[in-house]
């Protein structure tokens, strides 16, 4: 059978240094091989790096955009959930949709080719957002495998009329449930809510969880008690654990053992994080991001993700999880070659665990979702925010980024000439 495509000469992450063709056919890698013999067209990389597509574990695609309509004056969480309920009232389908897409198109363009994003579902915006998130995920098939988190970002218990929403968006086919306790005054019962709605739909479940640097109480115990319970362990995510920033070594080691044998894994959002933390500090302010490689030295599966993109919980943001994994880097104060490899991972690999996508990975057999990035290895990758020159979503080229040109001034004169005359 005739290949359809050869990605000639890359470096491919995480084996040896030798470049190799990769050859697809009808969306799927077939060989890898240092020669590859084809007529099919393709292009050679130059040795330069391939990864399988980045994976964006945690993001808001419904509340991206708003800046306009949000004010930022004490930059915390309260405010950013206020500001955002206020906005949200005035959102409607072909406006989440129209915001939505600026932000997904910001992401595939960065190399992301799957993507969890979170979206709220209450009594007042109802299934709005849910509908316009639903027909972005058909729209955008041939870029990005997009699955919808619902959730309660302004609570369950305390906000009357939202579980009968959640349940409903569960129903519409929702393709997993997110929990919210810090916005209830009953955390556990809100996580029992949770847990019961997934275990209806048998969904996995991502939570928002311990978002302040409070290390005297946790929401994490009730969240593994109920995982190993229920026996949902592998199917249940929690995002931010600030927390575990602010707890001594002893006590994050445990922390980390507790939730790797529950089998729950950790997102971390670094530019959230940095953004809403430490607000109560007006000197020498906490960094308030959980140190993810520390976690998953543990055994905790990992994950770095961009969460919010130009609203009032996080100003900033480009989509790109190359720029994220830097970020992270800076503020975990890594800078030796392993641990740069593994924020990669984390970008990659460990967000690909986390949602349970199968068939991950640059290997035959595996669909072809590839990155080209503009480097020969993952640690430079990560330490000089690299660009994706272009990538594959399923064997079909989604993107391509033009490599840059530098325009040198021709010589006028050279001084050998000058001297002569
Ligand atoms: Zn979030």
């Amino acid at each position: 059978m005739p290949n359809d495509f050869l990605l000639r000469n890359v470096t491919i992450a995480g084996r040896s240094r030798d470049v190799f063709d990769i050859a697809i056919r009808d969306g799927i890698i077939r060989d890898i091989a240092p020669h590859i013999t084809s007529d099919a067209p393709g292009e050679d990389a130059a040795g330069r790096l391939v990864v399988p597509g980045f994976v964006d574990s945690h993001i808001h695609l419904d509340k991206s955009c708003i800046l306009d309509r949000c004010t930022i004056e004490q930059g915390t969480l309260q405010e950013a959930i206020a500001q955002v309920a206020a906005a949200k009232r005035g959102f409607s389908e072909g406006d989440v949709y129209a915001r939505a897409a600026r932000t997904l198109e910001k992401a595939i363009l960065h190399g992301t080719t799957a993507m969890r994003t979170h979206v709220e579902v209450d009594a007042r915006i109802g299934l709005t957002s849910f509908h316009a998130i639903q027909r972005l995920k058909n729209d955008y098939a041939w870029a990005i495998d997009l699955e919808l988190c619902v959730f309660p970002q302004e609570g369950l218990i305390n906000d009357p009329g939202t579980e009968e929403v959640l349940v409903k968006a569960c129903e519409a086919g929702a393709d997993l449930i997110g929990g919210c306790p810090y916005a209830d005054s009953d955390r556990s019962g809100h996580i029992n809510r949770i847990f019961d709605i997934a275990q209806r739909f048998d969904l996995d479940i991502d939570f928002h969880l311990d978002f302040d640097l409070d290390p005297s109480w946790t929401d994490m115990e009730e969240v593994c008690r109920q995982a190993g319970a229920r026996r949902y362990g592998g199917r249940v995510t929690i995002g931010h654990v600030t927390k575990l920033s602010a707890m001594p070594p002893k006590e994050f080691a445990a922390w980390g053992r507790r939730l790797a044998d529950a089998g729950v894994a950790v997102t971390v959002l670094p530019s959230t994080d940095l953004f809403l933390t430490g607000r109560d500090c007006d000197h020498n302010i906490p960094r308030g991001v959980t140190h993810a490689h520390r976690l998953s030295e543990h055994g905790v599966t990992c994950s770095l993700a961009t969460n919010n993109v130009l609203n009032p919980f996080t100003p900033l943001g480009d989509c790109s999880l190359i720029r994220i994994a830097n970020l992270y880097a800076n503020v975990a104060q890594i800078g030796d070659t392993a641990s740069l490899c593994s924020c990669l991972d984390m970008v990659t690999s460990g967000p690909a665990k986390l949602m349970n996508i199968a068939h991950y990975g640059v290997e035959i057999g595996h669909p072809a979702d590839l990155v080209v990035l503009d480097c020969a290895d993952q640690a430079a990758a990560v330490a000089e925010i690299v660009q994706p020159l272009f990538a594959l979503k399923r064997g079909r080229r989604s993107f391509t980024r033009a490599a840059p040109i530098l325009h040198r001034p021709q010589t006028i004169a050279r001084p050998r000439l000058l001297r002569s005359t």
